[in-house]
């Protein structure tokens, strides 16, 4: 058998034809060639410790996911125009997971659509393209969803705040900044996006009755509610199935993506039928591949799995435990400011003295890991936080074994962390 390329030939390759703007992971790039569970294989066989990748939900490559999709492949994929029960099960399954006000389900094929549906949703409800966002928000990669993500349009090559955009700072429980968000809630009618946990924020949760007060200021004022459920939704919170059920509030419209398909392109908006009403104003909303006999079998699949392997359950636990340990990482590491987060959502925030982001040592430690056959990326306003969200099936015995080797990289001598 012929070898792999070499991981810079391949560099160079893609280097050549793919656009520039796509970057790649790590300074050493990684070549992976398979993934099972919470483990991806690079090109020599080795092994690597998953602890980000939350899209492959229920696991990489999971056998029954893997098996529905290869057995509807071979029988019929075509588009959600003529009658087929696969795309009625999963609507049915999935609403039933949702609070029953939210009972109309679109099927697109990633969460920037879906993001993208839900604004115009909310704009033909509404009546204003005025859009209430958080700082640091990313909602995805289409113009519409762009301009309400302060993460891309107020960073490099961003083309700042669109004057029908307005920001709520982050509620930065550490710094005790933010936490209060009724002094800057915008006296016209908007609509309103968030995650329930801010994952480009920095993995920061909401402060208790945070969402309360801004749906009730937002729907007095004739806007509507959009919980953007593509990091955190479908039980990796542990208590609950959906982020946003943690804030005691029902949104109008609720977006899901990532972890749906565990892998394959499936996410959907799910919103209220007087919603649904309203946007039927008329004008089709079709879409070629969304909710296709293929994608709706693979999310029943993913749908079952999450059940039967108590997932959810799961991600509490250990979500738990890890908390647990992180703590106690804490007590010897004063470069760990912060872990935070709920479930199998995790953040953990470096700082320096006064709380400065310790941003390179974070660089450096993701890096370190990864040499040390651990995948682990950082995120925040200054990319000094940790996130942690694998697979659901990540184990007790795998956390202990991260912060094993988290330890062992802060103690090292000669690293750049000190
Ligand atoms: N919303 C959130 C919260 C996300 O994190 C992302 C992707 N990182 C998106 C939407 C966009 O999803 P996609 O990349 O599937 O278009």
């Amino acid at each position: 058998s012929v070898a792999p390329p070499a991981v810079e030939q391949l560099l160079g390759r893609r280097n050549h034809v793919l656009g520039p703007s796509l970057s790649v992971a790590y300074r050493m790039p990684l070549h992976v060639l398979r993934g099972a569970g919470q483990y991806l294989y690079d090109h020599t066989g080795r092994r690597y410790l998953d602890t980000v990748n939350n899209v492959a939900h229920v696991g990489h490559e999971h056998p029954k996911v893997v098996a529905a999709a290869q057995a509807q492949s071979g029988v019929l994929n075509t588009n959600s125009r003529y009658l087929h029960p696969a795309i009625l099960d999963l609507a049915e399954r999935l609403s039933a997971t949702l609070p029953p006000a939210l009972s109309v389900v679109h099927f697109v094929n990633s969460g920037s659509e879906a993001n993208e549906l839900a604004l115009r949703m909310a704009e033909t409800v509404a009546g204003t393209r005025r859009t209430l966002a958080m700082s640091m928000g990313y909602h995805g990669n289409t113009s519409r969803t762009i301009a309400v993500s302060e993460y891309k349009f107020a960073r490099r090559g961003g083309g700042g705040r669109p004057d029908d955009t307005h920001l709520l700072p982050l509620p930065d429980q550490l710094r005790g900044i933010g936490l209060d968000p009724t002094s800057h809630l915008p006296d016209h009618r908007t609509s309103f996006i968030h995650e329930s946990i801010l994952s480009c924020g920095g993995q920061l949760p909401l402060p208790p009755g945070y969402l309360r007060q801004v749906y009730a200021h937002v729907r007095r004022q004739g806007g509507i509610c959009i919980a953007d459920e593509v990091q955190t939704g479908l039980g990796r919170v542990g208590d609950h199935c959906w982020a946003f059920e943690g804030q005691g509030v029902v949104p109008d419209v609720v977006t899901i993506g990532k972890p749906f398909g565990n892998g394959h392109p499936l996410a959907a908006v799910v919103c209220t039928p007087e919603v649904a009403e309203a946007f039927a104003n008329g004008m089709e909303y079709f879409n070629t591949f969304g909710g296709n006999p293929v994608s709706a079998t693979i999310g029943l699949a993913v749908l079952n799995v999450i059940r039967e392997e108590e997932l959810q359950e799961h991600a509490r636990h250990t979500g738990a435990y890890l908390t647990t340990l992180l703590r106690q990482l804490q007590q010897e590491h004063p470069i760990i400011a912060d872990v935070r987060g709920q479930g199998l959502f995790l953040g953990v925030e470096l700082c320096g003295a006064d709380l400065a982001p310790a941003t390179a040592p974070a660089g450096y430690l993701i890096n370190r890991m990864r040499e040390l056959g651990f995948l682990m990326s950082t995120d925040g306003p200054f990319d000094n936080v940790l996130k942690i969200k694998p697979p659901l099936c990540f184990s007790a015995q795998n956390g202990d074994f991260l912060i094993e080797y988290l330890d062992r990289v802060l103690r090292e001598d000669g690293s750049q962390i000190h």
